[in-house]
């Protein structure tokens, strides 16, 4: 259930409607528009007076939202959330964020070789896993905190932000001390008490999306981090698995529409994990920007075919360079801006 403040309410009238639901034992998140305050009450409503809540001073409307997710839609924010990470990016604004970088942090040489292009060609973070989550346990599982500092280094020379995966709990404090934007992995998307623990960070999430997760599945992990009071909640769309063999997932571009109609958070796109394979993914990082996506993550590395891990989908540092000009330009089409501002 939502309320809905009239314009020209008063803090106090708020603060006695706040009282009110918080008497009745329910949860109270509280999102001030443009125009009006919107009021979300999130918990069992049958224990509230309703009638006599939207007989109070200063209300205008009592809405009860239709679906499960409260927090993550367009109802309760609706104009559209912008994410402050770092010091210098919003993310779902008129910018297009772009996060560049390995798969993983391999060594001191690979990261600031990559850190480099990602500034140069004018990306806002670097990305790069210390953590990975990878389908086999004989795999490369990445460098653990020394790639926490490897990443930090690389992005504060450059004046870059970074977003690095964060897999466990316990991962929890040691990633927020060197990230600017904790990633949460396609794989854990459904691990709630994790989820539950990061809704308690002071720093923004990135939310990937279940390879096997509907919209509405994504939403509510989304949920789960916003009503423990963390509202900065990127979502992120990697591909989801289908009957095609083609491609590593497929890309579901249309989440971006309507995840944009749903909510307000903001979505960018994972091109590189959606495909799979280098020369599908600059194809749809454009048809990302075109769509609307508030940012794309593309994996990057200086020499693809020695990379550690999903070295098939990173691109050249070359092949990133024409990228980030073509999806500029779609993006200035759009009136928006890609990249950080020149
Ligand atoms: C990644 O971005 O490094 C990654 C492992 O992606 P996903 O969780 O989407 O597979
Ligand atoms: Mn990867």
């Amino acid at each position: 259930m939502i309320i809905v403040c009239e314009a020209k309410a008063t803090e106090a009238q708020i603060n006695a409607v706040q009282q009110k639901i918080r008497e009745a034992g329910l949860d109270v998140h509280r999102s001030d528009g443009v125009e009006h305050t919107i009021i979300g009450v999130v918990g069992d409503r049958n224990r509230l007076d309703i009638a006599a809540v939207s007989m109070m001073p200063g209300i205008r409307d009592v809405v009860m939202v239709s679906t499960p997710y409260k927090l993550a839609s367009r109802e309760f924010h609706p104009e559209d959330s912008i994410v402050r990470v770092g010091e210098i990016s919003l993310v779902g604004g008129r910018e297009v964020t772009v996060m560049a970088g390995p798969c993983a942090v391999e060594n001191e040489e690979q990261i600031e070789a990559s850190a480099e292009m990602v500034a140069s060609a004018g990306a806002q973070l670097l990305r790069g896993g210390a953590f990975k989550p990878r389908s086999s346990p004989y795999s490369y599982q990445g460098l653990g905190i020394e790639g926490l500092k490897l990443l930090r280094k690389a992005a504060d020379k450059r004046g870059l932000s970074v977003v690095t995966e964060v897999m466990s709990i316990e991962q929890i404090d040691a990633v927020a001390q060197y990230a600017d934007l904790l990633q949460v992995g396609a794989r854990n998307m459904q691990n709630y008490p994790l989820l539950t623990a990061l809704g308690q960070v002071n720093k923004p999430i990135l939310l990937k999306r279940g390879m096997s997760a509907t919209i509405q599945e994504w939403l509510m992990s989304a949920e789960y981090i916003l009503t423990e009071g963390n509202p900065d909640v990127i979502l992120c769309e990697r591909g989801i698995r289908t009957f095609e063999n083609a491609t590593r997932n497929t890309l579901d571009i249309s989440a971006v529409p309507v995840i944009k109609h749903l909510s307000h958070l903001p979505i960018i796109v994972d091109p590189s994990h959606g495909v799979g394979t280098r020369r599908f993914v600059a194809p749809m990082a454009r048809a990302a920007v075109a769509a609307g996506a508030d940012g794309i993550m593309v994996e990057i590395h200086p020499n693809p075919d020695k990379a550690l891990s999903d070295g098939p989908q990173s691109l050249t540092f070359e092949e990133f360079g024409l990228l980030m000009n073509r999806c500029r330009i779609i993006a200035t089409t759009i009136g928006r801006r890609l990249g950080k501002a020149k």
